[in-house]
């Protein structure tokens, strides 16, 4: 048995200080920690319980941001009457993730931070750069169909990112604040996820002890439409093959706005930029939908098991974009 010591936080400046020694990690719902600890891949010599931290409001910005605490529950979150009403494809992406216990345990910051779902990272033996850097990577030639990615791999990492809330944020738009020794900062939503690379163990972009204290989303489009779409093995309690989260503002049938991201598919959640600026100023049609998907998977490279989801994460994007402007 592993032992680390336990302690409680009260403050975003005390939790910061108690971290500051050691592998110190921070314990939200504990619904990635704890399963990760019992199975010996997280490995902290100090636990610093967060739970008491006042960070568990949502506020409306006087510019129309939306500001999210981090210890806000998934469930709250996709609960919140003005997310429903504005940012519908946020709502729905927490919703598609886990089952109501888990959501009502999991944490707006815990789940920017969740960690991979690849069975060689979670088994605590197999090869895995992520969790052993430098000891190769047992999934690029193992079994690599179903949460391993065709975007933004690399020769050391496949593992695909596994949040539906972090696709919908993605498409949003979005700042992550995080507090440190030194201050506060603000990190670009896309800027946080990092790409493997020759580091997969380099996950995101915050420095050592530093803690997520909100979520900022982007104000939204004013007159747009959203939705996400996940596709999996089994309706409920399973992580995404490929999903989309798409917003949509249109004019008459032309599309005036569109910010599309991808998940399931990518090594982070997957802003598609390009099939973005191919819908604007198109009228709505199949020809339009299906030149957006391609864009939105290209450069995309399939590994033994997984090319199937290349045109998956095309569908993924055609029947979200065909439904919303149906
Ligand atoms: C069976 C199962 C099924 C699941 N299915 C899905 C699914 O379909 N879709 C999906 O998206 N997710 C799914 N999840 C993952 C789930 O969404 C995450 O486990 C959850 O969001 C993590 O939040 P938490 O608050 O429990 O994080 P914790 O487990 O407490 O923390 C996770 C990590 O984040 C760090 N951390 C937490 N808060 C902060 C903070 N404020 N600042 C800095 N670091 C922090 C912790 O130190 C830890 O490293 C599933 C999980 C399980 C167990
Ligand atoms: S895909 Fe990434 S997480 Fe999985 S074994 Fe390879 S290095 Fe580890």
């Amino acid at each position: 048995m592993r032992t680390f010591d336990y302690a409680r936080a009260d403050t975003p400046g005390n939790a910061i200080k108690a971290a500051a020694n050691g592998q110190a990690m921070y314990l939200a719902g504990g619904t990635t920690l704890l399963d990760l600890v019992k199975l010996d891949v997280m490995q902290p010599d100090q636990v610093v319980d967060i739970n008491r931290l006042p960070l568990k409001q949502i506020e409306t910005l006087p510019d129309g941001r939306l500001r999210v605490g981090a210890l806000v529950s998934n469930t709250d979150l996709a609960r919140h009457a003005w997310v429903r009403e504005h940012y519908p494809v946020l709502s729905q992406a927490l919703l598609a993730g886990a089952s109501t216990q888990l959501r009502n345990k999991a944490t707006t910051g815990g789940n920017i931070m969740q960690r991979v779902r690849c069975n060689y990272f979670r088994d605590g033996i197999s090869p895995c750069n992520k969790r052993q850097p430098g000891s190769g990577c047992a999934a690029i030639d193992g079994l690599n169909r179903s949460v391993h990615a065709v975007l933004g791999t690399s020769e050391h990492c496949i593992a695909s990112h596994p949040s539906d809330m972090c696709v919908a944020v993605a498409a949003i738009g979005a700042k992550v604040t995080v507090q440190g020794g030194t201050g506060s900062r603000d990190i670009d939503f896309a800027d946080f996820h990092l790409l493997p690379g020759d580091t997969p163990w380099q996950e995101h972009a915050l420095q050592p002890h530093e803690l997520i204290t909100h979520l900022t989303l982007d104000a939204p489009l004013p007159g747009s439409r959203s939705a996400y779409l996940k596709l999996r093995d089994r309706t409920s309690y399973q992580f995404a093959l490929a999903s989309s989260a798409v917003i949509l503002v249109l004019d008459g049938a032309r599309i005036a706005q569109a910010r599309i991201a991808l998940g399931g598919v990518g090594t982070k959640p997957w802003r598609a930029r390009q099939a973005e600026q191919s819908l604007v100023g198109q009228t709505a049609s199949a020809q339009a939908f299906e030149k957006a998907a391609e864009l939105a998977l290209q450069g995309a490279h399939a590994y033994a098991h997984n090319a199937f989801k290349i045109p998956l994460g095309q569908q993924a994007v055609i029947r979200n974009l065909r439904d919303l402007t149906a």
